[in-house]
């Protein structure tokens, strides 16, 4: 069982603290320009609300992401806090419980309530997918993989990092500018 599932009926009244590490391959984030590389550390604390469960902590981890200017994969460590409330799914006629994020509201999950083999009801909440969806909120828009980065040159590709290439000078101009440039020489 992940250790990101909890028991509702364990956590106490003044609140379960917890912190745990799970393993990368338990959140599905594995793309080639976006991928967990380490493991992920949670640690938080889970309240119960009459019966609702909130959680508020912080999440640990760090990414493979690709530098918007050389593209290379460069890792990035990140850290976000997490808040979540769990909400009691929708019970059907025959005990079955439908797990089903509350529309739009990623603030909101409910948990499920499976009846065990022993036919006593368990209350469990799954963390994973709010840990999941903070990760991906907290994103940045822009990974660079060094503040400095030089990018590729625009003629041939190189990874400038890696050292200047051998374009000429002059042709290593922005198309974009080229135009402005050649207007400037008419105007002379
Ligand atoms: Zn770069
Ligand atoms: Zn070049």
């Amino acid at each position: 069982m992940s250790g990101l599932v909890f028991e509702i009926d364990d956590i106490p009244l003044e609140g379960l603290e917890f912190s745990t590490v799970q393993q990368r391959s338990h959140f599905d984030l594995n793309q080639p320009d976006c991928a967990l590389c380490d493991d992920v550390h949670v640690e938080g604390t889970l309240k119960k609300v009459q019966k609702d469960v909130y959680l508020s902590g912080r999440i640990v981890c760090a990414l493979n992401l690709n530098c918007v200017r050389c593209l290379e994969s460069t890792r990035f460590p990140l850290q976000c806090k997490v808040s979540a409330r769990f909400t009691s799914g929708t019970e059907s006629p025959k005990g079955k419980m439908e797990v089903e994020l509350q529309a739009s509201d990623i603030d909101a999950e409910s948990y499920s309530e499976n009846s065990g083999t022993s036919g006593k009801s368990k209350h469990q909440v799954d963390l994973t997918q709010a840990i999941h969806d903070h990760i991906v909120l907290n994103l940045p828009t822009v990974c660079l993989c060094d503040d400095n980065c030089r990018g590729l040159c625009q003629h041939c590709g190189a990874n400038l990092n890696l050292g200047s290439c051998d374009c000429d000078k002059n042709q290593a101009v922005d198309p974009r500018l080229e135009v402005l440039m050649k207007l400037k020489d008419k105007l002379k």
